[in-house]
């Protein structure tokens, strides 16, 4: 009896659901790997500057999720909830920025999420740091730019259920994205193939955005139809992480609803690892193809490593804070 009471003490104290870091993105360990593997999908002319600089694309794969904290248009750029727009949104929102807040205003889009309108920003931004030969902006556009690329291929970040809260599903948000990922994403086909040019980009965001809306359903509903046949008791295991015990979801239940979903996390993954490539490969194009070679001694600047470090101290602050958008 006491050893019982002890258990329940314990766990009451220290138990909790893993990982609690985020709901509105990825979670760090598939941004990162997405950021890595976009790397090998460039040509010549590109890959070695790509990859002399790959531990900052990997480190600063997540800082547009700490930049909520500091910055309060971030949050918006992250998702689109469609449920504003009606049944059919894709054929409600002019993919073009300036038409669609003609037709909703630009508060209206940007309550409900400007994700693949931020993408298409990012890539005239990273043009104009390669025709600059900026080092600095070449670098942080194209890690940021591969944070709202990968955010746009979740199916979740197409919807105001975003954690399954509506639908007795709270936590499928870090299930679908940092659990499955953590377990399986190791053993992915990340060969894309090589980079090609983007005639479109924004045009391609969007398309990324209505495939996760397609798939949404596919989400939620194999969660709630596996979690209805599933042993209750084989659903959790416990971990200890960073010295905390932590409830997280069983192998056999990850594995369970990873095959039931036909791998749809590692299909989003390499389908983000691919688009994020061809458009790293696109705004370079768009810039007349400088020579990245004259880079070679240039080195990342003490203000833009600087700028890093506020917003990991903004971050580590306030994990608890909630912010409007995609957030408990
Ligand atoms: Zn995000």
């Amino acid at each position: 009896m006491k050893k019982c009471m002890l258990s329940i003490i314990f766990f009451g104290c220290f138990v909790i659901l893993w990982p609690v870091q985020s709901v509105f993105s990825w979670g760090f360990f598939a941004h990162k790997k997405i950021n890595e593997m976009a790397v090998f999908t460039l040509p010549p002319p590109m890959i070695g500057f790509y990859k002399t600089h790959i531990n900052y694309l990997i480190t600063h794969a997540v800082d547009a999720d700490r930049r909520r904290y500091s910055n309060q248009e971030e949050g918006a750029r992250h998702f689109f909830d469609t449920e504003y727009y009606g049944l059919h949104p894709f054929d409600s929102v002019p993919r073009r920025w300036d038409q669609a807040a003609a037709k909703y205003t630009a508060d209206t889009l940007k309550a409900h999420g400007i994700v693949a309108w931020h993408i298409g920003r990012m890539v005239k931004k990273l043009t104009q740091a390669f025709i600059g030969l900026n080092l600095d902006l070449i670098l942080h556009y194209s890690a940021d730019l591969g944070h709202y690329v990968a955010d746009a291929h979740v199916p979740l970040h197409t919807t105001r259920n975003y954690n399954g809260q509506f639908t007795g599903q709270l936590g499928i948000h870090a299930f679908w994205e940092s659990r499955i990922p953590e377990l399986k994403a190791e053993s992915y086909d990340y060969l894309t193939g090589r980079a090609v040019y983007i005639n479109n980009p924004l045009g391609a965001a969007w398309d990324a955005v209505k495939a996760s809306f397609n798939a949404k359903d596919t989400v939620l509903g194999f969660e709630a139809e596996l979690n209805s046949r599933f042993p209750s008791d084989l659903k959790y295991a416990f971990e200890v992480r960073e010295k905390k015990m932590v409830r997280v979801y069983s192998e056999a239940y990850t594995t369970a609803y990873s095959e039931l979903m036909g791998n749809l996390v590692e299909r989003r993954m390499v389908e983000s690892v691919r688009l994020l490539g061809c458009l790293w490969y696109t705004a370079w194009v768009d810039a007349g193809q400088p020579d990245l070679a004259l880079l070679s001694n240039c080195e990342i600047s003490d203000s833009l490593l600087k700028m890093h470090e506020q917003e990991f101290k903004q971050g580590e602050k306030h994990t608890e804070r909630s912010i409007p958008g995609h957030s408990d």
